[in-house]
C-alpha cells in the first residue's frame, strides 16, 4: 500500500550560536530526510525572546522561521527525526522557553488533530505567535489555522512584532529526498 502523504507546517526557532546557519542547516537535513520531501522554507525573521514572564528585550533575539513539507511519516515519527536534529544542533532542555539553539515545533499535519503526551497538534500556541503566523502568511497568503481561522487576520489582530532579515544565502537548496 502506498503510504499517505500529507502537508506538514513546521515551525523554526534559534536564539544562541550562529541561527541562520543553525536552522538552514537542520533544514537542508530535513529536506534529505527519508519520508519527507518537497521542503518550502520561508524567509526568517527576527523576534524578541518569549519568556515565560513575557517578552524579554535582555535576553538574545530569535530568529524565526516555517517551512512546509510534504510527509509520509507519522506524526510522532517526525517529532522524532525533529527532536534528533534540535539535539545534534546542540540543544539543551532546562527552563521552559529557554534560550537555545534550535527548536522545531510542528504546527500542523495535515488537518489532523492530536493531543497526547508528547504531541498536540495544532501547536496549541501557534495562533498567538507572530513569529510562527508571519512566515506562515508569506507561503501561504490563504491558510487557516485549523480551530482558529484565517492566518492572514489572526496576524491583524496581534500586530507583526518581528522583522525581516537581510539574507544573503537560499535558505535551502530544495534537495527532494
Ligand atoms: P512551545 O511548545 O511553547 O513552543 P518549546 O518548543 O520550547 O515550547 P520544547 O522544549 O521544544 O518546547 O518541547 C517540549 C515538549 O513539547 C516536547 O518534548 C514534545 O513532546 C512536546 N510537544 C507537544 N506538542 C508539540 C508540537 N506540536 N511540536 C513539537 N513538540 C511538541
Ligand atoms: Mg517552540
Ligand atoms: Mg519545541
Amino acid at each position: 500500500m502506498t503510504p499517505q502523504v500529507v502537508t506538514v507546517l513546521l515551525a523554526f526557532g534559534a536564539n544562541l550560536g550562529d541561527r541562520g546557519e543553525t536552522i538552514i542547516e537542520a533544514q537542508r537535513e530535513l529536506a534529505m530526510t527519508p519520508g519527507v520531501t518537497h521542503l518550502r522554507p520561508s524567509s526568517l525573521r527576527e523576534s524578541i525572546a518569549l519568556t515565560p514572564s513575557g517578552p524579554d528585550p535582555d535576553a538574545p533575539r530569535y530568529l524565526n522561521g516555517v517551512a512546509l513539507a510534504d510527509t509520509t511519516l507519522t506524526p510522532h515519527e517526525l517529532l522524532d527525526v525533529l527532536q534528533r536534529l534540535e539535539a545534534r544542533h546542540g540543544r539543551v532542555r532546562d527552563a521552559r522557553w529557554g534560550d537555545r539553539t534550535l527548536d522545531i515545533d510542528i504546527i500542523t499535519y495535515g488537518g489532523k488533530l492530536i493531543s497526547d503526551e508528547r504531541l498536540i497538534v495544532p501547536h496549541p500556541r501557534a495562533h498567538e505567535r507572530d513569529f510562527v503566523l508571519a512566515p506562515w502568511l508569506e507561503l501561504d497568503p490563504h491558510a487557516v489555522l485549523i480551530g482558529h481561522g484565517r492566518v492572514a487576520e489572526l496576524l491583524a489582530r496581534l500586530g507583526d512584532t518581528t522583522r525581516p532579515i537581510t539574507q544573503t544565502r537560499q535558505a535551502v537548496d530544495h534537495a527532494e529526498a
